[in-house]
């Protein structure tokens, strides 16, 4: 058998078995939306191990959310890995090391600050709720670039932002109060986790050394949203035996505003000296049409697509009062018998838009996903299970108890059996997806107690849900995923770009995002705005995108074309009453 026949390298361009097979290091992979990058981490990881080049177990996959962490691991069990592979977020990885580093030293596993926005709350009580926002997301930002509160002032000047409270002085005060009330009160939030952890390997060379023994090959998917916090953390890990693949798409870097620094995919060889950079080319994703849009978004000739041609995007124009049901026709109208509803997302730019949505296509008959781990959380399935579990056991003991067996529907066992849970259908579905979690957690910290799982929990909302729903989520959510049908909506300048979005640099990001939002279609994309909407109580006339004519020419909902015919209709037979009233 030659090296192309073999399984793990079956399908692949030769572009694409070259990123797997090379034994460079450190390796960058930089290539277009829909190339298959995450495709070739998965069978390179599996290709590694099978040559004996890298142990799996001692290999890292590191994504940006959970649920890319959990598609990631699936992947990786059809190529034949069974969760010898750690995946996780930059996040997950740090907590787990700081959880193993107290248990080591005998002392408290570190408390989470749950909730940054209720401290600055308490900081400053005159801030409203979408001051509070602001503030953490500036801070954030501050922490994702390693900006100390004296250095805000001239740090934020450069660029280019404003300060969300009061004058910069104002804001680096208030930071600095938000820094040591954490410290009084000896709490970590979701940022200080990261650079605690990057103490840590700097200060102890012997949880260092562990570290980078149990992460040996280090792989870095959506690199080009990384931000100089997690590089540093990053660079840390390596030792002089790593490894590490990193891959990202400079098109689709969306996280600027956040603290992201696009500069070091784009400068590769600068920050990670001696790594060799490859391109992929060949979308595999995406109808011609589809990526004819996105080339158009991004001012390039499309990527060349593997797909056969298939139907031009559309765009519809509709009144805000319209909007769910129009969107739901569309939907219900994609939607075959016997097919997933899964099959299709509707993204937003904003968060805001989403439950409104979400309730009005739940109205109109149409399954929707469930948003969150949050939700499943919330679920009264789960809340039982949790709510039943001391917060200091062990959380393996714990699921220990209710079997794997829940896995196979036929089994005659009642899996559910003598725990606090129903044993339904449905709540078996949801305590299955739930214990997806439990075990993508474990895999990363073996050792949890009950109460880190639920703080990891807390910490990245994102993720899919157990039943069958239409997906709904935001443009930013959708990163890396993948739908054979996608419905954008609300695509007015306002949302597209948001209005916030001054600069020429935020402009940018704000088109990378909507071809983000594009790219996520395999087959059919629907665009839909409305022309009039209500925004805080007021009826307002919205203007399109002023992207949207790259995407495709609106043409009127039926919905609306219907409705102002029956109100002319209407209007003409007043007309007449009043004209002839006998
Ligand atoms: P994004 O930038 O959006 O994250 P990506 O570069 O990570 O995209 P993948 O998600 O890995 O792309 O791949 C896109 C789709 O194309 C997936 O469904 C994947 O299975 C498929 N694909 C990739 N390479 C091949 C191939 N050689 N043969 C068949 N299908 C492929
Ligand atoms: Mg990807």
């Amino acid at each position: 058998m030659t090296e192309a026949d073999h399984p793990l390298l079956a399908g692949l361009t030769l572009e694409q078995r070259d990123a797997v097979t090379t034994g460079a290091s450190p390796l960058c992979i930089i290539a277009g939306a829909g190339s298959g990058k995450t495709r070739v981490l998965t069978r390179r990881i599996a290709w590694q191990a099978s040559q004996g080049n890298a142990d799996p177990r001692r290999t890292l996959a590191v994504t940006f959310t959970r649920r890319a962490a959990r598609e990631l691991r699936a992947r990786l069990r059809r190529l034949g890995l069974n969760d010898e592979v750690r995946a996780g977020t930059f996040h997950a990885v740090a907590l787990a090391q700081l959880r193993r580093h107290a248990a080591d030293s005998g002392r408290r596993p570190p408390r989470i600050l749950e909730n940054s926005g209720g401290l600055i709350a308490e900081l400053r009580p005159k801030a409203d709720r979408a001051a509070v926002t602001d503030i953490v997301n500036e801070i954030g930002w501050c922490q994702a670039r390693l900006v100390l509160p004296e250095e805000y002032p001239a740090e934020a000047r450069s660029a280019g932002r404003r300060p969300p409270w009061g004058r910069a002085d104002r804001f680096a005060q208030l930071y600095a109060d938000y820094e040591s009330a954490k410290r009084r009160r000896r709490v970590l939030d979701f940022d200080d986790v990261l650079s605690r952890s990057l103490e840590l390997m700097a200060t102890d060379p012997k949880q260092a050394a562990a570290h980078r023994w149990l992460h040996q090959h280090v792989l870095v998917d959506e690199f080009q949203d990384i931000n100089p916090l997690q590089f540093a953390l990053l660079r840390s890990w390596l030792g002089p035996d790593s490894t590490l693949v990193v891959v990202g798409d400079p098109d689709q870097a969306i996280y600027g505003w956040n603290g992201a620094d696009p500069g070091l995919i784009d400068a590769v060889g600068e920050h990670l000296p001696g790594c060799a950079v490859l391109h992929m080319r060949t979308n595999f994703r995406s109808t011609p049409e589809v990526l004819a849009a996105a080339g158009r978004l991004l001012s390039r000739s499309p990527q060349p697509a593997v797909r056969p041609p298939g139907d031009e995007p559309t765009v519809t124009v509709c009144d805000g009062s319209d909007e769910a049901s129009v969107l739901a026709r569309a939907v219900r109208h994609r939607h075959r018998p016997g097919t997933r509803w899964r099959r299709q997302a509707v993204l937003a730019r904003t968060n805001a838009q989403l439950e409104p949505l979400r309730r009005a296509l739940l109205r109109h008959g149409i399954p929707v996903a469930a948003p969150s781990e949050r939700s499943l959380i919330r679920k009264p399935e789960i809340a039982a299970l949790l709510g039943a579990w001391p917060a200091d056991a062990s959380l393996a003991s714990c699921v220990a108890g209710i079997g794997r067996e829940g896995r196979d529907p036929e089994s005659a066992a009642a899996p559910l059996a003598g725990t606090p849970v129903e044993d339904t259908p449905e709540a078996r579905a949801t305590v299955e997806a739930f214990l997806d979690f439990v075990n993508d957690h474990l895999t990363l910290d073996p050792d949890s107690t009950v109460a880190a799982f639920r703080t990891a929990l807390r910490a990245d909302d994102r993720a899919a849900a157990p039943s069958d729903g239409v997906d709904l989520m935001t443009f930013h959510a959708a990163k890396g995923l993948e739908w054979p049908v996608v419905h954008i909506v609300g695509m007015e300048d306002g949302f597209v770009p948001i209005a916030h979005a001054r600069t020429a640099a935020a402009l940018a990001e704000e088109r990378r995002l909507l071809h983000v939002a594009v790219t996520r279609a395999e087959q059919e994309l629907h665009v839909l705005w409305c022309d009039r909407r209500d925004l805080g109580g007021e009826s307002v006339d919205r203007e399109p995108s002023p992207w949207l004519e790259m995407i495709g020419t609106s043409r009127r909902s039926d919905d609306t074309e219907s409705w102002m015919a029956r109100n002319l209709e209407g209007v003409a037979r007043a007309r007449r009453a009043i004209a002839d009233p006998g």
